[in-house]
């Protein structure tokens, strides 16, 4: 056993059985996905049991050469993150507002809109750059309009006292749930590194906490085995601040392991014991607190202005939702959200780094309309508003991959793309080939061997 495992062992032999742990750590991992229910149908797949979307694959597809993953139509997500769902889906009884403070790459936000009932407003937010952009990729892919992303550190969101009925704080941590995954892991790891990641937790949960309506819930999760970052992290805050540890009814069958220390539930996943890697999970209630009101002096957005309703004729065609604003921001990129969460928007955008919020609509070039590619992935698309031509899996990895297309005998003009049922784009047909204006940010970069293209099969609708 190298030297850093073996401190990791006895840093958790307190915990559970560090050797049947790390035996379990050496073994393959599970992979496993979440469908998106507006776009695939229930699969005939092993059920990840405490997710209703949730399903175990046998093996590992490659899932880049699959039009679907590229569309939306499933998030390859680890399996015991999934249980979040049992604390969001008994509070999804009316609209909710939600902040994923740590979102990217955005396994628990997709989850979570998923299960939050039709006038509820999540914002995603990561503090780091890139990521934030692969979080904003895999928001306007899954579909879904009530949704806006930021690009901050938690504390920026100090302006939002008592707003948020959930806040989901997945925290950096010191990683030991990805030794299975990424062999390196190990040599990161130190104990060092994991007092210096439980100083961070609590400070982040300080600096989120008065964002927290009074009687939300904050979900606190890691993928670390440790007590340091898990329920030390929460015991000291809750013994210190007006709120409470709850506790999340369980199923035997499901082997996930309830710890108590301090007056902290966790919920832990051991891959020697729960089918899942690595994960714990805190609940926490406030128990005090004042709600949110909005300034009665609104912010005045200064990257994007709301079109006046004569102006929003050619895009409210596109969109099928009613209730929502359009609003066109310095690229001259026309964008559909929420009317009832308008307000809300303009003070993020004033005191946010505003990455994206709500669906992508259209890009406006003088009196010609171009609809944007995000459009496509869209619940709120008015399907039919182009004609639309369905591509066999290998035009597909050509639109993914941003490459000029042909299609015969498809109109001249804009074109919707769809592949297994599923919208995939937009191309532009001139006759002899289709312009392809996909970002060129989320094409498919590896080499693709066409004579050997994979083909995954899916329950469609
Ligand atoms: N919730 C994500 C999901 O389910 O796909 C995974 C989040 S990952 C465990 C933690 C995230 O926290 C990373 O994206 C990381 O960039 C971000 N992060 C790092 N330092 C942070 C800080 N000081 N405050 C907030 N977030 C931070």
């Amino acid at each position: 056993m190298n030297e850093s495992l073996h401190t990791f062992a006895q840093s958790i032999a307190s915990v559970t059985d560090a050797e049947a742990l790390i035996n379990a750590l050496q073994t393959e991992r599970q992979t496993s996905i979440r469908i998106n229910s507006k776009k695939l149908g229930q699969q005939e797949l092993p059920s990840v049991p405490w997710c209703k979307n949730g399903y175990y694959l046998e093996d590992r597809p490659l899932f880049t050469l699959d039009p679907l993953f590229h569309s939306g139509a499933y998030y390859v997500q680890e399996a015991s993150s999934m249980f979040i769902e049992q604390v969001i889906a008994p509070l999804a009884t009316r609209p909710l507002r939600v902040l994923d403070l740590c979102a990217a790459p955005g396994g628990k936000t997709t989850l979570a809109l998923s299960l939050l009932p039709e006038g509820s407003l999540l914002i995603a937010n990561e503090v780091i750059k890139s990521r934030a952009q692969i979080l904003s990729e895999n928001l306007i892919k899954w579909g879904n309009m009530d949704c806006i992303v930021t690009n901050n550190d938690p504390k920026d969101f100090d302006f939002l006292r008592g707003f948020f009925d959930i806040i989901i704080v997945d925290a950096p941590c010191s990683g030991e749930g990805m030794f299975r995954k990424d062999s390196n892991a190990i040599n990161e790891w130190s104990p060092e590194n994991v007092d210096l990641c439980s100083k961070r937790q609590l400070r982040i949960l300080y600096d989120i906490w008065p964002c927290l309506a009074p009687n939300g819930t904050l979900l606190y999760s890691t993928c670390t085995f440790n007590e340091k970052e898990n329920e030390d992290v929460v015991a000291r805050f809750i013994n210190e601040n007006d709120a409470t540890c709850e506790q999340i009814p369980l199923k035997d069958e499901w082997n996930i392991t309830e710890r108590k220390k301090d007056g902290a539930y966790s919920y832990r996943f051991f891959p020697h014991l729960t089918k899942g890697e690595g994960f714990s999970l805190s609940v926490i209630r406030k128990n005090e607190g004042s709600e949110y009101s909005l300034p009665k002096k609104l912010s005045q957005p200064k990257s994007f202005s709301i079109l006046s309703s004569k102006n929003t004729v050619p895009f409210k065609s596109l969109i099928k939702k009613e209730d929502v604003v359009f609003f066109e921001d310095k690229q001259n990129k026309v964008w559909a959200f929420a009317e009832d969460h308008q307000k809300i928007l303009c003070e993020i955008a004033a005191h946010c780094s505003l990455i994206h919020a709500g669906t992508p609509v259209a890009e406006v070039f003088g009196n010609k309309i171009n609809p944007l590619p995000g459009l496509a992935f869209s619940y709120n698309y008015a399907d039919n508003s182009f004609p639309s031509v369905t591509v066999d899996l290998e035009t597909a990895i050509h639109y993914f991959k941003k490459e000029p297309l042909v299609l015969d005998n498809a109109p001249k003009g804009w074109i919707q793309l769809k592949y297994n049922n599923s919208s995939i784009g937009f191309v532009k047909n001139i006759g002899n080939r289709a312009n392809n204006p996909y970002p060129a940010e989320w094409t498919i970069k590896m080499n693709v061997d066409y004579s050997r293209l994979p083909q995954m099969k899916w329950n469609i609708h």
